[in-house]
C-alpha cells in the first residue's frame, strides 16, 4: 500500500520515494497553530510532500497531569530522505518551534515522531520503526484512522483495528469543531478519510 525503500542506498542510485506517516504533538504556546506551522514545515523539507494532514485532536497528558492538555495530529508524507536524515530533519523542527529539553513525558511545544516508513522495521539506539508506542496512543491512531484507516503495520494488524482495541483515553477533536468537539474516547471516529490508499 505505501510502498517502502527496503534497497540499502547505493551510489549514484536515485533514493526511492517512500510513504512516512508522522505523529505531531504539543501542549505548551499555540499548539494548533504551532501544529499547523509543522505541518506546512514538513511539505517544505526536502524531497518531501505532504499528501494528507488530519483535523487536531486535543487529549489530556498521559504521565504528569501538571501540564496542559495535548493537540495531536497525523500526516501522511511522501520523503527521498533516509530514516535518518528524516529524523535529523524533524528534530530541527522540533528545535526551531523552540522544543524544551524536559522530563520524559513532560510538556513540548512540538514534538515529531516518525510511526512508520513504508513498510521497513528499525531497531536502533536512535530509532525504532514503526514506533513502538502506536498501540496504546489512541491520540495518534484516532487521527491516523482519520485519514488512512486501512494503513496497516508491517505485523499486518490495520489501524482500524488497532483503534478498536486502543486503550481508553479521551480524544476531540478541536478543529474545524472547535465549539463542539466530538468524542471518540470509545469508539473509531466516523471517518472522513480520502478514499482508499
Ligand atoms: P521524543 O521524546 O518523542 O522526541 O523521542 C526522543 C528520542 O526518541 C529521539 O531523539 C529519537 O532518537 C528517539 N526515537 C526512537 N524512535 C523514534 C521514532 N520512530 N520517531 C522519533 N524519534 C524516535
Amino acid at each position: 500500500m505505501f510502498p517502502a525503500s527496503d534497497t540499502p542506498r547505493q551510489p549514484n542510485r536515485e533514493p526511492e520515494t517512500v510513504h512516512a506517516f508522522i505523529a505531531l504533538g504539543s501542549n505548551l504556546g499555540q499548539p494548533v497553530k504551532q501544529l499547523e506551522q509543522a505541518i506546512s514545515a514538513l511539505d517544505q523539507l526536502p524531497d518531501t510532500h505532504v499528501l494528507r494532514a488530519s483535523q487536531m485532536y486535543a487529549n489530556p497528558p498521559m504521565g504528569p497531569q501538571d501540564q496542559p492538555d495535548y493537540v495531536n495530529a497525523v500526516a501522511l508524507i511522501t520523503t527521498r530522505l533516509s530514516p535518518s536524515e528524516l529524523l535529523g530533519a524533524l528534530k530541527g523542527l522540533e528545535q526551531a518551534a523552540g522544543r524544551l529539553s524536559t522530563r520524559v513525558w513532560g510538556a513540548r511545544v512540538l514534538d515529531l515522531d516518525i510511526l512508520t516508513y513504508g513498510d521497513q522495521t528499525l531497531n536502533s539506539p536512535t530509532l525504532t520503526i514503526p514506533h513502538p508506542g502506536i498501540a496504546d496512543r489512541r491520540f495518534v491512531l484516532a487521527p491516523w484512522h482519520e485519514i488512512a484507516p486501512d494503513t496497516r503495520l508491517v505485523d499486518g494488524r490495520s489501524i482500524a483495528d488497532l483503534l478498536d482495541a486502543a486503550p481508553d483515553h479521551p480524544v476531540h477533536i478541536v478543529l474545524p469543531h472547535r465549539d463542539s468537539p466530538e468524542t471518540v474516547s470509545s469508539h473509531p471516529i466516523a471517518s472522513s478519510a480520502q478514499g482508499e490508499t
